[in-house]
């Protein structure tokens, strides 16, 4: 599908004020290309000669479709709508809910206007979350992923617990399962109790989902590893609210992961996760002879350049050096070991070739220019190699590190290995 499709976004609203300030907030969160149209006649122009929106945002009342005509109108070319209104009672919101719309947000001030910018992200990112359904009721299964789709996510099915394990097995990035209790072959408990076996509560959400009259199941759902549960009948806004809340727990969670592994300014791993996934790859090179290569890399007179550039035009040169590394180190071990001091591991490669990969990545940040403002920065490195297993991953470390020392004493841009 061509992206580029995914990144264009309809406003349909008459209050120029409105329609500014959520087009200026898509601008600066999300980068997609807003079209504005001001009433009904102005939307059938646009959709006339494109129809290609990720997502349309309808204000309800235009004056020249003050019942809502332009919904029927978007949704019949297959846009997903987010609908703006001004006014609400139940009969809007069942009117509304009844066309497969995204979601309704009343129009009362800013903090509802910013909600809108977060649907849409939300929605976004959803085209990436895959959601598995498993229910031997086919229609409950169709309805649950016509909603799941109307979010966008990427919607699995299974129709027995037995069934969804072999679906999981074929789909490792599945992050939410909604499962039923009461199923042929292998119910809903059994199923989520298996799922815990393999999968912890931030790997995997999933949402138990029994009838009202059955009391206790959802406790048992819980107790046996969901992470929430649904009664049935709900309505299609507790379904989402629930689906949104577990996907957002583990997005949480990732991002939380994440930055404890992370350098906040380059994003390349930091120290802390060097050792860890360093000390697993030394144990297996040195249990099964396999070869493994360390280099330390120091960029040379780094203070001058925040002396002549000033510390941003230094954070500019750090970013624009660890992009060229993480192209070039490829699936080996990157990390910034703290202030212009780069840390590679090399694993199951032979000496020369890891080498050659250092001396290549040398000559390429030699001949890099670094573009700051209005100015060209040109910066060398110099790298410090060990390329023998040791003893252990720290007589390593201090190896390389010793070899950066000559590599500074001997006049710097150049590699030196032991
Ligand atoms: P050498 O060739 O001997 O390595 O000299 P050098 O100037 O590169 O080395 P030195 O260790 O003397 O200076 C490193 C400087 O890096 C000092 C510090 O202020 C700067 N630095 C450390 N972290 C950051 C950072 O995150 N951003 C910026 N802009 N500068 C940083
Ligand atoms: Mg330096
Ligand atoms: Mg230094």
């Amino acid at each position: 599908m061509n992206k580029d499709m995914y990144k264009k976004i309809l406003i349909v609203e008459d209050i120029k004020s409105i329609s500014n300030f959520i087009r200026r907030q898509i601008d600066a969160k999300l980068h997609f290309e807003a079209k504005c149209a001001y009433s009904f006649a102005d939307t059938r122009k646009i959709l006339e000669s494109e129809d290609d929106f990720f997502v349309a945002l309808l204000d309800l009342n235009l004056p020249d479709a003050p019942d809502g005509e332009v919904v029927d109108f978007v949704l019949a070319k297959k846009i997903p709508s987010i609908i703006l209104t001004a006014t609400f009672d139940e009969g809007i919101r069942d009117n509304i809910l009844e066309k497969n719309v995204v979601d309704y947000v009343v129009k009362s001030g800013l903090h509802s206007l910013v909600h809108v910018i977060y649907l849409v992200q939300r929605i976004y990112r959803n085209q990436f979350i895959k959601v598995l359904i498993v229910d031997d009721s086919r229609s409950f299964r169709n309805y649950y992923q016509s909603l799941l789709v109307t979010h966008k996510f990427n919607v699995v099915l299974a129709d027995d617990g037995q069934k969804a394990l072999e679906v999981l097995k074929d789909n490792p990035d599945i992050k939410l399962v909604i499962t039923d209790y009461n199923m042929p072959v292998m119910d809903g408990f059994e199923l989520v109790t298996n799922i815990r076996n393999q999968y912890d509560k931030n790997e995997i959400a999933i949402i138990g989902v029994s009838a009202q009259e059955s009391g206790i199941l959802s406790a048992k759902f819980l107790k046996s590893g969901a992470n929430d549960f649904l009664t049935k009948p709900f309505e299609k806004e507790e379904f989402y609210a629930r689906v949104t809340q577990n996907i957002e727990m583990l997005e949480f969670i990732d991002e939380l992961r994440d930055a404890a592994i992370r350098d906040p300014l380059t994003k390349l791993y930091n120290r802390r996760y060097y050792f860890d996934a360093g000390e697993k790859l030394f144990q297996k090179a040195k249990k099964n002879n396999i070869p493994m290569t360390i280099a330390m890399m120091d960029i040379d007179f780094f203070k001058k350049i925040n002396d002549t550039y000033g510390h941003d035009g230094g954070d500019a040169v750090l970013c624009s050096i660890s992009n060229l590394l993480k192209e070039n180190v490829g699936e080996h071990i990157l990390a910034r070991f703290g202030g212009e001091e780069f840390c590679v591991l090399v694993y199951d490669t032979d000496q020369e070739t890891a080498l050659a990969l250092f001396e290549d990545i040398r000559k390429k940040i030699e001949q890099n220019e670094i573009q700051h403002k209005d100015v060209t920065i040109k910066i060398t490195m110099s790298i410090g190699v060990c390329n023998q297993v040791m003893d252990s991953l720290d007589e390593m470390i201090n190896r390389s590190d010793e070899m950066l020392y000559h590599a500074k004493e001997d006049g710097r841009n150049q590699v030196q290995s032991s």
